[in-house]
């Protein structure tokens, strides 16, 4: 773990920061007389401003590292593309026509980017694990008679193309049910090997739906292939577990860990969470609580 290095894309309010940071602290409890390393978040890259807030604290967390945060991740396409990014933004349908000769050629993408924590350009940097929730607009249940044709491919295929210049030895990434795994294939099939299972709150206890595709790819040269496939490995976690509402509901509450400072004085990540919630879940089709939506439009998934 001390020598654990992580990134993440589309980072929202950091999981996977914070699963690593839980996973630390679970270690460090059981051998109290040694001092076990943080892992070394590198970078996350994620434009919501709220979210943004939220990751400049963990990533100042990390008090071994100093980790970089950047926005809008279609800044790292290449100078001579950034024209063409944008008029595809407008037709999004032949994205993958336009940008994939030169994804597949490795010239498309480059490392450097603005960094918000450090105010000046910065490098991607190379992490053991990559990890990312790419924007899943163009696969949600809305969403998906446009498929690739939502204008969220470009981001989609800027991450793509990122995997294929940095080339970490893991990666994963989390997405809804129907996301085209074979966009993966085609771009990274000859890099990767990629595994993929269905994945929901409810096998681990938790009191809702939330059906999510993980895929894990690992580097044909830098590791070795899994024994056995990801839903087998996966299986060995599933658990018929009570949780209380308090469980469920934590994200809302004040953190009151005094442990991790800044953080303390901070409310919930998004302001008014739980509204925000309410608002999203009451205009999903077939809400029973449609009728009570009279907020604002909410903000998008
Ligand atoms: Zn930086």
């Amino acid at each position: 773990m001390s020598r654990d290095t992580s990134s993440s894309a589309f980072s929202g309010i950091g999981t996977p920061e914070v699963a690593a940071t839980q996973l630390h602290r679970a270690v460090q409890a059981r051998r109290p007389d040694r001092l076990v390393r943080r892992p070394k978040m590198l970078y996350a890259i994620e434009w919501d401003a709220d979210c943004q807030v939220e990751l400049d604290l963990i990533l100042q967390d990390t008090r071994e590292s100093d980790g970089c945060l950047f926005g809008d991740i279609a800044q790292f396409f290449v100078p001579n593309l950034q024209d063409t990014v944008a008029a595809l933004r407008l037709c999004p349908d032949r994205a993958c026509q336009v940008l994939g000769p030169s994804i597949k050629g490795g010239h498309s993408v480059t490392r450097r980017g603005h960094c918000l924590r450090h105010g000046r350009h910065c490098n991607l940097q190379l992490a053991r694990r990559h990890m990312a929730g790419t924007s899943c607009k163009g696969s949600s249940a809305q969403g998906r008679r446009e498929q690739e044709g939502h204008k969220s491919i470009v981001d989609t295929l800027a991450w793509i193309a990122l995997r294929r210049l940095i080339q970490e030895p893991e990666v994963g990434q989390e997405n809804v049910e129907h996301f085209p795994t074979e966009l993966l294939s085609e771009y990274l099939g000859d890099l990767y090997f990629i595994d993929w299972v269905i994945l929901d709150p409810r096998m681990y206890g938790w009191p809702c739906a939330r059906t999510r595709k993980w895929t894990m790819m690992r580097h044909r040269q830098k590791t070795l292939a899994m024994i056995h496939p990801l839903s087998q490995f996966l299986r060995r976690f599933h658990r018929v577990c009570t949780y209380t509402w308090r469980e469920y509901w934590f994200l809302h509450r004040y953190c009151d860990d005094a442990t991790i400072g800044a953080i303390t004085q901070h409310p919930t990540v998004i302001p008014d969470e739980l509204q925000a919630d309410l608002m999203w879940s009451q205009r999903r089709a077939g809400s029973r609580g449609a009728a009570l939506a009279d907020a604002p439009t909410p903000p998008a998934d």
